[in-house]
């Protein structure tokens, strides 16, 4: 292809806006100029994904089909610019023609299709799976409504609708010649014929899934992948008889309860409610995704009795576990495949990552509501369950295991163990946890069989989370670490190291920071009408809330910093503004109260003035990831307390981590890689260890005794009581954390971990008023972050469990 000058580009967006929007460049509107972009860049890509789908097909090479629920896609705009390697030209054109590059950019919408973390971790895989030549498509649902938008009122969130696709769907290209059918409901009919044993599934329901495909560009490769969203239609708009009847409402039923499977994305982290919308949503996605992925393999070999050979599934939690049940259908039910057959093909091309041992968000289905929805995806789970029952028997002869490994047990299906049974390899996403999976929750799984399981430390598309929104330090790196080498070989990072005694490098880090902080201010004032500080530490948590990534612990500090300054008003301290990002589950009561505290909090000590110029408390407004790209090159301290044992590996964590924060943190998830990499001395420890959390537990845990014991924690506590300068009073947290009502008190250690969590960010700031050394400690983060780049995590699963080439 010619070379792509900023020349070529305003010609494609010119002609864009004229077909398009029978528009010229003058009259464009900054939203149809963004969609112009968007479609210029997506016919390029439209190009490079045809050649690549030809080559694989010409090569026929082993495909990855990656499968989730949630794929946190956040902006593509620049990200797809700078992957093509035409971000400069871009800017360049655009400003040529008149507009802003960074309100352009500013405009587009996130593509929230995911929650938190484990969304986030998809879409960052795509990148790396892309970059790294690995043919990968990527599967999920193309819901109208991503995460809610979240407003903060009087102290409280509010969810309001995310329209995404009025301007993102720039960027989906959809594929109707590609429809699959999908079948809900009905009854199975079995008989002999010829010699054969027939099985009909009858009087369904059909609801269409046609893909909508959004094309993934890759770092320095002409490589293309396809990320396919599947969207659910009503084959028929209307049911002619009853309309014919005059029953017009009811003529449109069918049509809206098949459009309602893609309408919206479940805003529950880590939680499970046993929906039956939900569970439909899962099966419309895997239907599609295995018939679609099978009639292209049939299409290529003529068979399916090589189809573990050159495909394979990677299940991004249990939400897409019915994919194993689905395979098996089709292999037997379409193929003829006997069940010996199927089943090994079956085992050899599915693996499953688990990402969480909280036992609420562990994923069981009533068996009733699997029956009524999916009659012949039930007969397989029985036929599987049973077959696997009698080798757990055959193995341990002990009853309990027989009941903690059942993939169906006491009216539910478990599908973790179904994954289990059905996959040929389990990970989890860090050393922690992983260890966790094998000694704890699959313990006996892995007595079983050992050889599946592994651990894959999460990682994090770097070029985003480095690159793309840090370009102050992006051209540090270049200039020190071997120009842009470290794009593509994430550990040349590690030769900042050698400048850690380099005074005028660790100088130019520091304004690094100093600007960042101030353009966070611009954006915060420009976006959320706050003024901050940017002489105060930027110490920040932004995540998910959750009561285990303990958010109240962060709050319980700071109101003895606050009480701290109220018994010495004229006391010197280095000035601190703490910043929380987090949306609560709309059904999770107790994390909207945190939120309403932290605001209450915030309230209180922005208007004292006697914590004028020294502590400031922000709570920013729907965290997203273009505000994570806004926020975390402006961040100093990363806040990452879960008690241990409950963060599977974290992610935000390497973002702060790559960008020169410091981390306040337990050993929890992958901090403790992070720990063995920097060590002691080069990040701010604090709390119980994860079997120390376990011993305790064991041992019967009294948080009122520590209440009793500790009076600066017990003045804290009791100011939840009380309350703010609003009124609001937080006893129903205290409750939660000292006396416990119809739970036990502080299930997560709050009250445990908080006199080291004091001395901690003690530790932090007195660090922080020797700026050499802090600089220096910021070095050595940046320096030993290349290990959690997404391109080391995917080689590894590339190499260990998908067995498939790499660049
Ligand atoms: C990275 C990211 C997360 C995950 O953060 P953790 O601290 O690992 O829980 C959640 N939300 C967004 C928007 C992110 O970018």
């Amino acid at each position: 292809m010619a070379t792509v000058t900023s020349k070529t580009l305003e010609g494609a967006l010119g002609a864009k806006l004229r077909l398009n929007f029978g528009s010229t460049v003058e009259e464009a509107t900054d939203a149809q100029m963004m969609k112009a972009c968007a479609l210029v860049l997506r016919d390029m890509m439209a190009i490079r994904e045809v050649e690549t789908k030809q080559m694989v097909r010409r090569e026929e090479k082993r495909q990855v089909h990656y499968m989730s629920l949630e794929f946190l896609m956040g902006r593509s705009l620049m990200k797809n610019a700078y992957n093509l390697g035409l971000l400069p030209q871009l800017r360049q054109a655009l400003e040529n023609l008149g507009f802003r590059a960074a309100d352009i950019f500013e405009l587009e919408p996130d593509a929230a299709l995911g929650n938190g973390g484990l969304g986030r971790l998809a879409a960052c895989y795509l990148d790396s799976m892309t970059t790294l030549e690995i043919p990968a498509t990527g599967y999920s649902i193309c819901y109208e409504l991503g995460l809610f938008r979240q407003k903060i009122i009087e102290g409280q969130q509010v969810e309001l609708p995310d329209n995404w696709k009025d301007l993102g769907d720039a960027w989906l290209m959809p594929k109707p010649q590609e429809t699959e059918e999908v079948h809900f409901g009905g009854n199975i009919r079995e008989f002999w014929a010829d010699g054969y044993h027939h099985v009909v599934h009858e009087n369904y329901q059909t609801v269409l899934a046609i893909p909508c495909d959004m094309e993934i560009a890759g770092y320095e490769t002409r490589h293309t992948n396809t990320l396919r969203l599947w969207d659910a239609k009503s084959p028929s708009p209307v049911d002619m008889s009853l309309f014919s009847q005059g029953e017009y409402l009811k003529a449109t039923e069918a049509h809206a309860m098949a459009e309602v499977i893609a309408k919206v994305l479940y805003p529950e982290d880590k939680h499970i409610e046993g929906k039956s919308l939900r569970l439909k949503q899962q099966y419309f996605f895997v239907s599609a995704t295995v018939q679609s992925v099978a009639r292209r393999h049939l299409e290529t070999y003529g068979t399916l009795k090589n189809f573990h050979e050159k495909n394979v599934f990677q299940v991004n939690d249990t939400h897409p576990a019915l994919v194993i049940p689905e395979l098996m259908r089709l292999l037997i039910d379409d193929a003829g495949l006997s069940w010996d057959e199927a089943w090994y093909i079956t085992t050899h091309s599915v693996a499953y990552t688990n990402h969480t041992v909280l036992s609420e968000a562990l994923e069981r289905w009533p068996q009733d509501l699997i029956q009524r929805n999916l009659p012949r995806i039930w007969q397989v789970l029985v036929e599987i369950s049973n077959r696997w029952q009698k080798k757990v028997e055959d193995f341990y002869h002990d009853s309990t295991k027989t009941e903690d490994m059942a993939i169906i047990w006491g009216g539910q299906v478990r599908m973790a163990n179904l994954c289990i049974a059905g996959g040929m390899a389990v990970n989890g996403v860090s050393g922690l946890h992983s260890g966790i999976l094998k000694k704890d929750l699959f313990r006996n799984a892995y007595g079983m069989e050992p050889w599946k399981f592994q651990n894959v430390t999460n990682g994090i598309d770097h070029r985003r989370w480095l690159s793309e929104i840090n370009p102050g330090l992006d051209r540090l790196i270049r200039d020190l670490a071997g120009g842009d080498e470290y794009l593509l070989h994430p550990t040349a990072l590690s030769r900042l190291d050698d400048y850690a005694d380099d005074a005028e490098v660790l100088q130019r880090l520091s304004e690094i920071k100093r600007k960042n902080k101030e353009a966070f201010a611009d954006y915060a004032r420009r976006t959320q009408d706050v003024v901050l500080n940017p002489d105060a530490i930027f110490d920040v948590q932004v995540k998910r809330l959750h009561e285990y990534k303990r958010q109240l612990l962060n709050a319980l500090h700071i109101i003895t910093l606050y009480q701290q300054l109220q018994d010495d008003p004229g006391r010197s301290m280095q000035p601190q503004t703490f910043l929380f990002g987090a949306k609560a589950a709309p059904g999770y009561a107790v994390a909207k109260r945190i939120i309403h505290l932290i605001n209450s909090l915030a309230d209180q000590i922005n208007h004292d003035p006697i914590c004028k110029d020294k502590l400031q408390v922000v709570f920013l407004e729907n965290y997203r990831v273009s505000l994570a790209e806004q926020l975390i090159p402006a961040s100093e301290v990363s806040q990452q307390i879960s008690t241990a044992g409950k963060e599977a590996s974290g992610t935000g964590n390497m973002k702060f981590m790559m960008n020169g924060a410091l981390t306040v943190g337990t050993l929890d998830g992958a901090n403790v890689e992070m720990h063995d990499l920097l060590g002691d001395e080069n990040m701010f420890l604090f709390g119980l260890h994860a079997d120390e959390v376990a011993e305790l537990k064991a041992r019967g845990y009294l948080p009122q005794r520590l209440y009793a014991r500790d009076p600066i924690l017990r003045r804290a506590l009791d100011q939840l009581k009380t309350g703010f300068r609003d009124g609001v009073s937080y006893e129903d947290l205290f409750a939660r954390l000292v006396t416990g009502s119809n739970c036990a008190a502080d299930e997560y250690l709050l009250l445990a971990d908080f006199a080291a969590y004091c001395a901690a960010e003690k530790r932090m700031v007195e660090t922080y008023a020797n700026p050499a050394e802090w600089n220096r400690m910021s070095l050595h983060n940046i320096a030993r972050s290349g290990m959690f780049a997404a391109d080391r995590a995917v080689a590894e699963y590339a190499d260990h469990i998908w067995h498939v080439g790499h660049r």
